[in-house]
């Protein structure tokens, strides 16, 4: 291929998103000012950073390369089947100066293979990557990698988006001209390609879920080769493509569960491009309908129903009748059965003011779990789980079933419904109503038959002597904290009374009418 370049230069700021676009970023806009770029390039799911700095640099997805943060920080990458780009380059230019300078390290232990002659230098602040990136650059590396991470850090310390945090973006800008300025100073930036890009967004304090904030990333091309204007599709796993495009280095054919990095639009002229329909950003699901919309929970509903959450990115209640706090920081997903959906559990969890519990009550909500939990998840209740003295309810996911244990812990009673034969696969609907005046605790899947268990008065009576509902832990945030358990749920309804299969039937149809009944 023609329009090769000597050099490429892959700057990567991690934790920045798209964020830079409200950031005072002289040095970009100037690099970039004759480049091409977007603020929409796609980070991978999760948001989170081996599994986005692991597919930039070997091309393929988190389900293929399978790197997780804790993995990459104690094991060398050693997979011979998906090489990282620093061993391509290796293969195709074995005499070739290759360095990779990072503020976190693991990306140097667990991505970048050893012992294939890659100059890895880590340091512990960003001045002093810089400085280290610029030592490299002196010996006019054919592939510079370099990794920046206070902005992320100021992202979790500050929340991402927030004054403190857009100021560090400025800062970090500087450190990117620095480094350019040197390639200038060399006097081989004609022949280099510079690219910035960052691994994933933030929301709020944290990121690893799919909103807004988290999934849109920068990414932006200079170089004589390069076609100024706005790249339609990329995705941070095309970082090894581009790479290898602009060497003169044959991109391995597209393969989605092996090396499917392709070259975006406009970065490498010359370069095959993509060479499958362009993939597009996933498309967000049905959001929930208005709650008061004719229709719509609140009108279908409307003074029956005491708490209505659709977790569509916030922590909203619909009816207005509940104030909600957050503990730790609930991640949000855009794959719910409307809209997007919340993780709950060792990552954040609520606890939710205003509702009682001293009259019967049904609770409404969809659950999403694998097989796979090691320990049963605390969903909700108004008990802690630990303190066996507590009064209140509790609902537990275990692997095949739902545990609803009620009363305190010397003299309680659970209830275990099974998912089925078919196993529990997917977003499964859960109606569990507690009836004071029948004493028992019903609950049935997918608007299917109920499991009734019938329970003794003082087990019930206790379940209004709890303390306060939460949503994803136990009172206090430890239980699934402390085991690192996860799951998502969503649409939480609470209502007045028990069931009396008004309210499943409506909400059956509520949801046939627009979502998929599993
Ligand atoms: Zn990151």
């Amino acid at each position: 291929m023609k329009n090769v370049y000597n050099y490429v230069a892959v700057i990567g700021i991690d934790g920045m998103g798209n964020f830079n676009k409200s950031a005072d970023t002289p040095c970009m806009d100037r690099i970039f000012a004759n480049g091409a770029y977007t603020y929409n390039a796609m980070s991978m799911d999760p948001t989170i950073s081996a599994e986005n700095w692991g597919g930039m640099l070997l091309g393929a997805l988190p389900a293929v390369h399978g790197l997780t943060n804790g993995y990459i920080s104690a094991h060398p990458y050693t997979d011979e089947g998906l090489p990282s780009v620093f061993k391509r380059i290796r293969n195709a230019y074995p005499d070739s100066y290759l360095a990779s300078a990072v503020n976190w390290e693991p990306i140097n232990i667990g991505i970048v293979e050893d012992g294939i002659g890659v100059d890895k230098r880590t340091a512990d602040n960003d001045a002093l990557v810089t400085q280290a990136a610029i030592e490299c650059i002196k010996q006019k590396p054919k592939f510079l990698f370099v990794q920046l991470d206070e902005v992320d850090g100021a992202g979790h310390h500050f929340g991402y988006g927030t004054e403190d945090y857009i100021k560090k973006i400025g800062e970090t800008d500087a450190l990117v001209g620095r480094m350019y300025d040197e390639y200038v100073r060399q006097g081989i930036a004609d022949e280099t390609l510079f690219i910035c890009i960052a691994d994933h967004g933030g929301n709020s304090h944290s990121h690893g879920g799919w909103s807004v904030g988290e999934k849109f990333v920068f990414l932006a091309a200079a170089g004589r080769y390069v076609t100024p204007g706005e790249i339609e599709y990329a995705v941070t796993k095309d970082i090894s493509a581009i790479v290898l495009a602009a060497l003169g280095i044959d991109v391995p054919e597209y393969c989605e569960s092996g090396f499917s990095s392709q070259v975006p639009a406009l970065i490498c002229e010359g370069a095959p491009g993509y060479r499958i329909p362009a993939e597009k950003p996933p498309v967000a699901h049905e959001a929930s309908p208005g709650f008061k919309a004719p229709g719509g929970l609140g009108d279908l509903f409307d003074d029956k129903l005491r708490l209505c959450m659709y977790f569509d990115n916030d922590s909203a209640d619909e009816t207005g009748r509940c104030s909600v706090s957050e503990t730790g920081s609930v991640k949000f997903y855009s794959n719910g059965v409307r809209g997007e959906t919340a993780e709950f559990g060792a990552t954040g969890s609520y606890s939710v003011g205003g509702l009682s519990f001293d009259k019967s009550f049904t609770l409404a909500f969809w659950l999403l779990a694998d097989s796979d939990l090691p320990e049963p998840a605390y969903v909700l209740g108004n008990k802690s789980a630990e303190d066996r003295r507590d009064k209140g309810f509790a609902v537990f996911l275990r692997n095949h079933s739902l545990m609803t244990v009620i009363g305190c812990g010397d003299d309680d009673t659970d209830s275990v419904t099974a998912f089925g034969a078919d196993g529990f696969s997917g977003w499964i609907h859960v109606i569990l109503s507690f009836d004071y005046e029948k004493n028992e605790v019903r609950c049935s899947f997918d608007f299917k038959a109920e499991h009734t268990e019938i329970t003794e008065k003082r087990f019930i009576d206790s379940v209004s002597c709890g303390s306060v509902f939460t949503i994803g832990d136990d009172a206090g945030s430890e239980f699934n904290r402390k085991r690192g358990l996860i799951f998502r749920i969503d649409d939480l309804l609470v209502f007045d009374g028990a069931d009396d299969c008004v309210i499943s039937s409506k909400l059956k149809e509520y949801y046939s009418r627009k979502a998929a009944i599993c």
